[in-house]
C-alpha cells in the first residue's frame, strides 16, 4: 500500500493554518524534532506553498471544516485513506458512539501503541519497528502495523531486538515516561499490559470527531 512520503512537516503546517482559533496543531510526525524549536509550525505556521505565505485564510464552509479534521485525524495516525474509512464503517456498526469508538480504533492500533509506550519517536517510526518484527502479542509475532490489541494484551519485545541499540535507547525512554493510563510498561521485564480499552478523555488527540461522523454521514 502506497503511503505518503512527502515532507511531513507541511501537514503539520496546513492544519495549523485551517485552524479557526489560531491554535498551533501538531501532528507530531517527526519525533523529537517535534518538540524542539526546529518545529515548523514554531517557526512558521502559514500553509505551505508560495500563494498562501503569510495570507489570511478565507472563510472555511461546514463541509471544509469536516474535511479539514478528517484529513487531521488520517495523517496523526499515519493512515491510508481507504484503511481509514475501514475503520469508520466498522465503528459505526458498533452500538453506541461512532466518532469515540473510531478513535478507539485507531488508537489501539499496535503501531500507535508501541508509540503511546515510548518505545518510538514517533508513529512512523513505530511502524517501522512492527514491520521489522520486533513485537509479540501475548508471546506471538505481530507485524502488521494495524493489529488491534485488545484488554488485556501483554505486548514484549523480541529478545535479539532487545539487544539493539535503537531498542535500547528507546526502552530507556520508555522506562522514564509514563504511558496513558490504558497501559501499563513493565520496566523490569520490559513488557506493557494493555489495562483496558482506552476511554475518550485518555486519547489526547486533538480532533472533533463528530465533525468526521458528519463528514462520513453526508
Ligand atoms: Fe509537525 Fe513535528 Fe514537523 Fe513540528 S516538527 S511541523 S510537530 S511534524
Amino acid at each position: 500500500m502506497s503511503r505518503y512520503i512527502g515532507p511531513v512537516c507541511r501537514l503539520c503546517r496546513r492544519e495549523t493554518a485551517a485552524s479557526k482559533t489560531g491554535e498551533k496543531i501538531k501532528l507530531f510526525l517527526k519525533g523529537d524534532r517535534c518538540l524542539s524549536r526546529k518545529c515548523a509550525v514554531e517557526r512558521r505556521g502559514t500553509a505551505p506553498g508560495q500563494k498562501t505565505a503569510g495570507k489570511q485564510r478565507t472563510k472555511i464552509s461546514e463541509y471544509g471544516r469536516q474535511l479539514r479534521e478528517k484529513q487531521k485525524m488520517r495523517r496523526y495516525y499515519g493512515v491510508h485513506e481507504a484503511q481509514f474509512e475501514n475503520y469508520f464503517r466498522e465503528a459505526a456498526r458498533v452500538p453506541g458512539q461512532t466518532g469515540r469508538t473510531f478513535l478507539q480504533l485507531l488508537e489501539r492500533r499496535l503501531d500507535n501503541v508501541v508509540y503511546r509506550l515510548n518505545l518510538a519517536t514517533s508513529r512512523s517510526q513505530a511502524r517501522q519497528l512492527v514491520t521489522h518484527r520486533h513485537f509479540r502479542v501475548n508471546g506471538k509475532l505481530v507485524n502488521v502495523p494495524s493489529y488491534i490489541v485488545r484488554a488485556g494484551d501483554v505486548i514484549s519485545i523480541g529478545e535479539r531486538s532487545l539487544k539493539s541499540p535503537v531498542f535500547q535507547a528507546n526502552v530507556e525512554v520508555a522506562d522514564t515516561r509514563r504511558p496513558p493510563e490504558w497501559l501499563e510498561w513493565n520496566a523490569q521485564d520490559k513488557t506493557a499490559k494493555v489495562v483496558a480499552l482506552p476511554s475518550r478523555e485518555q486519547i489526547d488527540t486533538p480532533v472533533d470527531e463528530q465533525l468526521i461522523v458528519e463528514y462520513y454521514s453526508r
